[in-house]
């Protein structure tokens, strides 16, 4: 059955979270791979809506194995609200595992985002002040905790010794703020050791003996391409690394393992926070788009950004991903258009670019060349195959397809499971 990833394609926010629930169906684990807190699932089932911001969306699917990989940076606090959520709702969470090799957010890192960002004044990046950024900065400078430090206070106790002294220097010197003290961080954190006990574990066996088995393992990524710290629109990007190569090793898996990518993408573009956005509306139609397509944070409420499909965007997804198949979300937005646009190429310096560069201010000011197409004014809401989409819709899906060059799998027409075209199936 093989390993199937599942990578946001724009700048997060694409769906991702219903995809991977439908993919569940028939996966035996889903494993989310990197990010935080900072990403919001939501997943609509019978009815009743689900908003995760890092138990995987597999978690619905009582069989379903649902792994918090290493790649992933967690704050203790947040994942045991969302159990605590879960288990009220009637979820079964004895197949939850969370990877010892998982970082840790520790109560100063989200006081540090905060102040690191008000200090970059008008080159702010648009954190969600949730301590992701500097959680990652810290395993990277190796004086990161994690999950499994939990279960060596003793350990964790003897770090904090001398991690505590470095970041209090840089809060009460730099900053001016409160310092924090060790005592309180050890005895917070070792409430979380006991609530969190029976969740962790060293995922190498539990994933390798899937894979033995020949089970169906689904990556779930969050974010999206387009903010992968390499990939993306550096800095305006996570810190993480939200495309397949980073999910391989956010969850401890070879590429030869992989069967299929799924790449998703919406029928249009958003993007939260500040950087380059070549596509992007304003005005009414904007306005329009952000109120039909509900288009604000699931963590922070914050409002997007909208804009029309973008291929270059694409297909550089497409490209460093490896994406063999298109999942393409919230169609039914676009229902009600007299016209909708497809982005070509981009026209920077008098240069055509098929492909977002790597310098953003040369990304920021270009033009984009669009193909006009006749809107469907009709609602897809009802369609659940590919004969019952209005033909100017599937006419815009197929544009698209040939254009990125990668076959369109599935066609999502609202945020239930079953408002859902798949193709060629
Ligand atoms: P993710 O982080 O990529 O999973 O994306 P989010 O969960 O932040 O955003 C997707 C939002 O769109 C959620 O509220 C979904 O319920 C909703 N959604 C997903 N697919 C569709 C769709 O096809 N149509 C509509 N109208 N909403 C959708």
């Amino acid at each position: 059955m093989g390993v199937t990833i599942c990578v946001g394609g724009q700048w997060g926010d694409e769906g991702k979270g219903k995809v991977v629930d439908l993919l569940c169906e028939s996966a035996q684990m889903v494993i989310r791979s990197q990010g935080g807190n900072n990403a919001g699932h939501t997943v609509v089932a019978g009815g009743r809506t689900f908003k995760f911001n890092l138990v995987p969306s597999g978690i619905l699917h009582p069989d379903t194995v649902c792994v918090i990989g290493n790649g992933v940076v967690l704050d203790p606090k947040v994942v045991l609200a969302e159990v605590e959520q879960l288990e009220a709702a009637g979820a079964d969470l004895r197949n939850l595992v969370i990877s010892e090799r998982a970082h840790m957010i520790m109560p100063y890192h989200p006081v540090l985002d905060r102040l690191e960002e008000s200090a970059r004044g008008d080159d702010r990046l648009g954190t969600t002040f949730r301590g992701v950024g500097p959680a990652y900065s810290d395993k990277v400078r190796r004086i990161g905790f994690r999950v499994g430090d939990l279960q060596k206070l003793r350990f964790l106790e003897k770090k904090l010794d001398f991690v505590l002294p470095l970041k209090n220097e840089v809060l009460v010197k730099l900053y001016g703020a409160p310092p924090f003290t060790a005592s309180a961080i050890l005895e917070e954190y070792t409430d979380y050791a006991n609530r969190l006990e029976r969740f962790i574990r060293d995922p190498f066996p539990v994933v390798q003996g899937a894979l033995a088995r020949g089970e169906r393992v689904i990556l779930e990524g969050a974010q999206g391409t387009m903010l992968d710290l390499d990939l993306g629109t550096y800095p305006y990007v996570t810190s993480s690394y939200p495309s397949s190569g980073g999910a391989l090793a956010g969850a401890g898996i070879g590429p030869r393992e992989v069967t299929s990518t799924v790449g998703v993408f919406k029928a249009y573009t958003t993007r939260v926070g500040y950087g380059p956005f070549p596509t992007e509306l304003e005005g009414e139609l904007a306005e329009y788009l952000r109120e039909r397509g509900v288009e604000y944070g699931t963590t922070t409420g914050r409002p997007r950004r909208v804009g029309w499909f973008d291929v270059p965007v694409a297909r550089y997804a497409v490209g460093v991903n490896g994406i063999d198949s298109l999942a393409i979300t919230k169609l039914d937005v676009l229902d009600e258009l007299e016209r909708v646009r497809i982005c070509l190429g981009y026209r920077s310096k008098g240069r055509e670019e098929d492909h977002p560069m790597a310098n953003i201010s040369h990304l920021k000011h270009l033009e984009c060349e669009y193909l006009d197409l006749p809107g469907w004014r009709a609602s897809t809401r009802e369609a659940r195959s590919w004969g019952e989409l209005p033909p100017q819709a599937r006419a815009y899906l197929e544009r698209i397809s040939e254009l990125v060059g990668t076959p369109v799998g599935l066609v999502s027409v609202g945020p239930e499971r079953d408002q859902t075209v798949w193709v060629g199936r």
